[in-house]
């Protein structure tokens, strides 16, 4: 019969009340002693707990389902890594036994199909981080450069073989190759990882000096980026499959990187907006005027309306950032500048001007 999910989560002995040696006798003892106390006749509520004694005996009572039991336990205790053998207890839940396995086991006819040991499984390699400095303007325009990034590699001198330059690995004497053993005893047919070689199937008598037969090495690589146009400070790029390499034919991780933007001598950006701060004459920002800003392109003819206060943000549509297939704006700050010293004429201008303002602009502050 095959083995049913419920065997590894319940523990028969235990519902029973009885240790795992018990004889026959004690368990048919034990069986009906419960049975009496728990029927739902006598004992309405009791259902699940009559079912559960019910479904133990059904099993521990014959005495080839409880080999079989006992065998399941055992395998999925000792053989699958997990589970606290001895303890009876079983705190994990499956929905199928190819689940819990890992699809090691096999059926007893199927000799033929070959299964890899867990510890050979393909691994996909870990994601790896670069930082990239970049201009204010690549990082607008985009670039295509490259990233300097240490990751475990295989080793230059061994090819990742682990095997000095010049030998081989060996067959693994223990599992002639396969990377796993069978464990025929029992009920199921069982391949485990072999121990020898770790399921790689091959053993290094020479080791490689410069990784120790590891086949791997921490190395430096530069890695090609296509910085696309845009990008702001601070924002990560994933470039997929040059992370680090993957493990027994698992997949590369991805590589991030992360973008560093130096600041602009005249431009700030704001998401797609681009900047800038413009100085304007007193007569300018008071008559109005036609000023030119420069812009990432051409430099922009902007009207200053008579009456612009400082601080005032003048917007330049479409002339800021391009950025997946839309641009941002220009952001002209008006900042209107004080004469720190004035010449004679620009002094009796300003005295004039002065004279003609009689009215204070801080009449509502007055108490
Ligand atoms: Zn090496
Ligand atoms: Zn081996």
């Amino acid at each position: 019969m095959a083995p049913q999910r419920e065997w590894f989560e319940t523990d028969y002995y235990k519902v029973l009340g009885v240790a795992q040696d018990a004889s026959e006798k004690e368990l048919t003892r034990a069986y009906r002693k419960l049975a009496k106390q728990f029927h739902p006749d006598a004992n309405p509520g009791a259902e699940e707990r009559f079912k559960e004694i019910s479904a133990a005996y059904d099993v521990l009572g014959d005495p080839q389902k409880r080999k079989e039991y006992d065998e399941v336990r055992r395998v999925g205790a000792a053989g699958a890594g997990f589970g606290q053998a001895g303890q009876g207890g079983f705190n994990f839940k499956v929905d199928d036994l190819s689940d819990l396995f890992g699809g090691r086991f096999r059926q007893p006819s199927g000799g033929t199909r070959r299964r890899t040991g867990t510890a050979a499984a393909p691994r996909r390699g870990a994601d790896l981080e670069a930082e990239l400095h970049l201009s204010f303007e690549e990082a607008i325009e985009g670039v295509v450069t490259s990233v300097n990034v240490r990751s475990n590699a295989a080793c230059a001198t061994c090819g990742g073989s682990g095997a000095k330059p010049g030998t081989t690995p060996v067959v693994c004497p223990r599992c002639g190759g396969r990377g796993v053993l069978d464990d025929n005893q029992g009920l199921f047919s069982l391949s485990a990882p072999c121990p020898e070689c770790h399921g790689r199937g091959t053993k290094i008598t020479d080791p490689c000096p410069t990784c120790f037969g590891t086949g791997v090495q921490r190395r430096e690589r530069q890695v090609k980026v296509r910085i696309p146009p845009g990008v702001d400070d601070g924002q990560r790029i994933k470039v997929k499959g040059r992370g680090e390499a993957g493990a027994n034919g698992g997949p590369a991780g991805d590589l991030f990187v992360v973008v560093s933007v130096a600041p602009h001598p005249v431009f700030g950006r704001h998401g797609k907006d681009l900047t800038i701060t413009v100085p304007v004459t007193f007569p300018e920002a008071a008559l109005g005027a036609t000023i030119t800003v420069p812009s990432l392109g051409k430099p922009v003819h902007l009207k200053v309306p008579p009456g612009t206060k400082t601080g005032k943000t003048l917007r330049v549509r479409g002339r800021g950032i391009e950025h997946g297939g839309t641009s941002g704006d220009l952001l002209v700050t008006i900042d209107v500048v004080v004469p720190t010293t004035l010449s004679d004429a620009q002094r009796k201008a300003v005295e004039a001007l002065a004279k003609a303002s009689p009215g204070s602009p801080r009449a509502h502050l007055e108490l």
